[in-house]
């Protein structure tokens, strides 16, 4: 088995976590199952700064990504990237709003 973001091979021990979509299954290693968790999390907060720090993060992990995961990462980051688009509108009408110390 090998992670769908990745492609690193599964270890003995090693738990990968499974997700389903479209009727087929992908395979995540724990690092880019993580990664997933807190890219989603972040936009949740509304913390555009971390969300793009995990992106980038990643984005750097894929190496060899399957066609299913990348399909699966765009829906997956279209509704993140929408909640975020709103605090960015916000944040451009108030440039200083972080910077105030
Ligand atoms: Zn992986």
């Amino acid at each position: 088995m090998v992670c769908d973001c990745c492609g690193r091979k599964k270890k003995l021990f090693e738990s990968f976590a499974a997700v389903s979509y479209k009727q087929a299954q992908m395979n995540f290693c724990a690092d880019c199952n993580n990664l997933a968790y807190k890219v989603r999390d972040d936009a949740n907060n509304q913390n555009s700064n971390e969300y793009e720090k995990h992106i980038k993060e990643w984005k750097k992990r894929e190496k060899k990504p399957s066609d299913l995961f990348l399909a699966w990462q765009k829906e997956f980051l279209a509704p993140l990237e929408k909640v975020l688009k709103k605090e960015d509108a916000f944040n451009l009408r108030n440039p200083k709003k972080q910077n105030n110390f």
